[in-house]
């Protein structure tokens, strides 16, 4: 599944360039490109689902699996120990900018309460 309009789904394809961190057969991992912590990347399944509520009830398979990554990428960006957050963001009052489900992580520094006031 894939919409030509859909940012990060042009990155999957390859027409838009990334740091890639980790790849796996259906998910990919890549640095945000307007970095929040020494450690910010993006991790994605390649299919385009909108947001948690739709990978999950479509392939909750595959959202195991991007969580699996997301823990891959802690440890391959040495955070695992010293401590990591997982974020996703769905909807407007999150402030969810990309319509291709994506969970962020953030290590590298201690990352503060969870939400400003
Ligand atoms: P959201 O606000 O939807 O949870 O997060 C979207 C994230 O995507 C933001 O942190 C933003 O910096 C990142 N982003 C937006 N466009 C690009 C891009 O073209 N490449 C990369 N690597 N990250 C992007
Ligand atoms: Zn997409």
């Amino acid at each position: 599944m894939n919409d030509p309009d859909c940012l990060f789904c042009k990155i999957v394809g390859g027409d838009l360039p990334s740091t890639k961190v980790l790849e796996t057969e259906r998910v990919l991992a890549f640095r945000d490109i307007n970095p929040h912590a020494p450690t910010h990347v993006l991790v994605i399944p390649k299919d385009h689902y909108a947001n948690v509520a739709e990978l999950t009830g479509a392939d909750p398979g595959l959202a195991a699996e991007v969580l699996a990554a997301a823990a891959g990428v802690a440890d391959a960006e040495g955070v695992a120990d010293s401590g990591w957050r997982l974020l996703a963001n769905s909807g407007p009052n999150a402030g969810q900018e990309v319509s291709h489900v994506h969970f962020h992580v953030f290590g590298g520094r201690p990352l503060g309460p969870m939400l400003s006031a």
